[in-house]
């Protein structure tokens, strides 16, 4: 028996199943007219803003990784909760564009943006978030081109990275941003050639669950913002602070602690050098915010045996889960939390595999999980599924295609 992550808090049972939005998932399935689906919960993702907003001090802005959810009536809902949108492509660009979403908000990072990109992005007023010298050269040509002032902030290579996070994205040799000692001086040129300087980008790293390694992450990133901005001689117009905020999505993880973080972040933010005092701050998040709010509804078509180990087949897999299946960023695979959703109040009584429907070894949903007796039918459901599922598995993968997405 191997233990399943924890099933994060606020979904309930109607008549035994499990129901988001206040549908059980039979309703949720008959609506969108098959499995699988994802379903996201608009309740859950107001009460998360709601709950980080009272957490964090009343300046600092919470914006939204496009990356983590790009569906389009979640970004909208999105839009209505947070104040500003980080995207990472100009296929980004466009999905913002069509939810409505003012590109003055908007701020554009990544490391291989294409002409065209730059071209779109200085055009409709999006913030470019500058990652090199080369693409700086770029943009201020273009820009020039175009009759128009760009608007930059300069991505920055910290020298650190959060503490046991998930994922590194800073320290050391990193194609993300530039180094330090670089950005001073691009900064520097960007405004000798009438680029409006919207300050500093600073992430380093994501998926953290310790409030104490991200509130000494916070404090760096500040210090290494305030001698940038002494360096230029400039007061510091905008600092986008990362995120990095993480969700459990295994046995033993444990929510993070947003209550110290704020406070801590509160007091900093209460007294700072004059170089920061007049900086707008915000914090960039992608499944914190959206992470625990999506649930992934798959449907048994068979139950086997083989020596002994009973397989319970589904209709979906890692072609729409790849994190789920421990094939996205992961060393030693551990399970999500699932459970079976049309039986959600049922005692479980066997140890199954849960697994997809692709000819792969890799395709696992859970393993060894200790679940209610399952059959043709019965509906999976693998919670922590509202980021990087849908748009960061290999959906094409045996032809299989997308699954179903609905807003609840
Ligand atoms: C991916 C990414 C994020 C979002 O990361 P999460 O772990 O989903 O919060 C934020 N900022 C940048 C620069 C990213 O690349």
């Amino acid at each position: 028996m191997k233990p399943l992550g924890p099933i994060p808090k606020g979904f309930e049972a109607i008549g035994g199943e499990l129901a988001v939005g206040g549908k059980p998932v039979s309703a949720l399935v008959e609506e969108a007219g098959s499995t699988p689906l994802f379903v996201y919960s608009r309740e859950r993702l107001s009460q998360r803003v709601a709950e980080l907003r009272a957490a964090m001090p009343e300046r600092l802005g919470i914006n939204y990784a496009v990356k983590a959810n790009p569906y389009g009536p979640v970004l909208e809902h999105m839009a209505t909760l947070v104040d500003g949108f980080d995207i990472a492509s100009g296929g980004e660009l466009e999905i913002v564009r069509k939810a409505g979403i003012d590109p003055a908000k908007v701020s554009f990072a990544g490391p291989g943006k294409r002409d065209e990109e730059l071209q779109a992005a200085i055009a409709a007023g999006v913030t470019l978030n500058c990652e090199s010298p080369g693409e700086l050269d770029r943009t201020l040509d273009l820009a020039k081109r175009m009759g128009t002032t760009p608007r930059i902030a300069f991505r920055v290579n910290p020298s650190f990275e959060i503490k046991g996070s998930g994922m590194k994205m800073g320290g050391g040799a990193k194609p993300f941003g530039s180094d330090v000692d670089l950005v001073p001086e691009m900064i520097a040129r960007a405004l000798v050639n009438g680029a409006e300087w919207r300050g500093l980008h600073i992430f380093a790293g994501s998926q953290a669950l310790s409030a104490e390694a991200l509130v000494e992450t916070q404090a760096k990133t500040l210090e290494l913002a305030g001698k940038i901005a002494h360096a230029v001689g400039n007061p510091l117009p905008k600092l986008n602070m990362g995120g990095g905020f993480g969700i459990p999505y295994f046995p033993g993880d444990e929510p993070l602690d947003i209550a110290a973080i704020g406070s801590e972040l509160g007091e900093k933010l209460a007294h700072l050098p004059a170089e920061l005092g007049e900086a707008e701050f915000c914090i960039e998040l992608g499944r914190y915010l959206v992470g625990e709010a999506g649930v992934y509804l798959t449907r048994i078509v068979d139950r086997k045996e083989s020596h002994g180990t009973t397989y319970l087949v589904t209709d979906g897999g890692l072609h729409h889960q790849l994190a789920a299946s421990g094939n996205f960023g992961t060393v030693v695979r551990r399970n999500y939390p699932v459970a079976i959703a049309s039986k959600f109040t049922a005692e479980p009584e066997e140890e199954a595999n849960v697994i997809g429907c692709l000819c792969t070894p890799l395709d696992r949903l859970a393993d060894a999980a200790h679940l209610p007796r399952a059959d043709v039918g019965d509906i999976v459901a693998v919670f922590c599924a509202g980021a990087y599922g849908a748009t960061a598995s290999p959906a094409q993968f045996l032809g299989q295609g997308p699954a179903a997405e609905l807003l609840v």
